[in-house]
């Protein structure tokens, strides 16, 4: 059996997947198993920061694996404790969580929400208003906080105490706040799975408005926006607010499975020990794969990853096919005239890596792609949306 039929036989139907095999790849370039090359604009799904085989990213990895690969969270760690002090020394957040992926590290921000409000308001203060179209994660409970009914209805019923507002409607947002007894909001500065849309900045205000003045924990979701990805090291850092609670993972380790909750001085005692954990949380091969992603995230690097999105919206504004780019920094959404699906795989046929989110062509390009590798992914693009 090859890959394909073996997969098909052994792995849990879960997946759409296209019909190509991965076999290596160099930054934005990944080779195919049929011999074919891809420019790479989906990153694994916003993971790959630095593209494949990055070669001071697997340094780095390497070092640690010739060490020592995993201990437990029984005993210190110099990787997982360099990278928390990273993270709160950009951020201003006062410590974190490692866990190993997005869903994770959102059920914890969940948590730390339920118990800040049990603590500080009554144990009936525990709904956290979410947001339609929004995208938290898998598992039963950021299911739960996903404000997609198509996601929840096989596996119903779900956690209770979430409600879900209308992103960019203040109003409902002001509603769903007075009608329940809530302990927190949670956003993403820019819907990922949810269509690519960037939240207004009145209402990202008025979120962080509405959680000081009601005294609850504001959790931005930046699994996806987070690491560089908008051109911020954190999206919400485009915005002058000072969240709570953020959440990440994605892009942290650059290709390894890491999810971070970073607590804000608000909640920054919530935890004792006993209170949360995981096995492989703060995994010292995945921790220093992200010091090496982390400290790469310079200003100027940051400043590169806009002009970029500047290059992307420049190119295909306006092009035949095209009726709107939303999106902040290299996570961009092209609504186009075609279905987005025929634009996927005609690219695919053509050699170019793109994803999908609802009804738009979503792009996550390696954020070191080479622009001679961008422009030309970009021509393939507008050829496959041309009528
Ligand atoms: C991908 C994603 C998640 C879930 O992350 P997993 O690592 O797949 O569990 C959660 N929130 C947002 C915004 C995401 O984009």
């Amino acid at each position: 059996m090859n890959t394909f039929e073996k997969d098909k036989m052994f792995v849990a139907p879960t997946y759409g997947r296209f019909p190509v095999e991965i076999v290596g790849g160099k930054g934005a370039i990944l080779k195919g198993s049929d011999g074919k090359e891809y420019i790479d604009l989906g990153s694994g799904i916003a993971v790959n920061t630095f593209g494949a085989c990055d070669s001071e990213w697997v340094d780095a990895v390497k070092a640690q694996l010739d060490k020592f690969a995993h201990t437990s969270n029984l005993y210190y760690t110099s990787p997982c404790a360099d990278l928390a002090q990273m993270l709160c020394e950009r951020t201003g957040m006062k410590n974190v969580f490692f866990s190993n992926s997005g869903a994770e590290a959102n059920e914890c921000a969940i948590k730390v929400a339920r118990r800040y409000g049990a603590l500080n308001k009554g144990a009936d203060y525990y709904t956290i208003v979410t947001l339609e179209k929004s995208f938290h994660g898998r598992t039963h409970t950021t299911l739960a906080a996903t404000g997609q009914e198509n996601f929840h209805k096989e596996f119903l019923p779900l956690t209770e105490g979430f409600v879900h507002a209308t992103p960019n409607d203040i109003a409902s947002l002001n509603e769903a706040v007075k009608n329940n007894k809530c302990c927190g909001i949670m956003i993403e500065i820019v819907q990922g799975e949810g269509g690519v849309n960037a939240l207004d900045r009145e209402f990202i205000e008025e979120a962080s408005r509405l959680c000081k003045e009601n005294d609850l924990v504001l959790i931005v979701d930046e699994v996806q926006t987070g690491n560089g990805r908008t051109g911020k090291l954190y999206a919400y850092m485009h915005y002058g607010i000072q969240p709570d609670v953020v959440s990440t993972a994605k892009g942290l380790a650059g290709g390894l499975p890491l999810g971070a909750t970073m607590l804000g001085e608000k909640v920054k005692d919530i935890f004792e020990p006993g209170l949360n954990g995981s096995t492989f949380g703060g995994n010292p091969v995945c921790c220093s794969g992200a010091v090496n992603v982390l400290s790469r995230l310079t200003d100027e690097f940051l400043d590169e990853v806009t002009n970029k999105s500047n290059l992307i919206r420049e190119t295909l504004s306006g092009a035949e096919g095209i009726e709107s780019i939303s999106g902040l920094g290299l996570m961009m959404g092209i609504k186009t005239v075609k279905e987005a699906k025929e634009v996927v795989n005609c690219c695919i046929d053509k050699g170019v890596l793109v994803l999908t989110a609802k009804d738009k062509v979503r792009l996550l390009p390696p954020l070191n792609i080479e622009t001679n590798e961008l422009i030309k992914a970009l021509d393939i693009i507008k050829e496959a949306c041309k009528l």
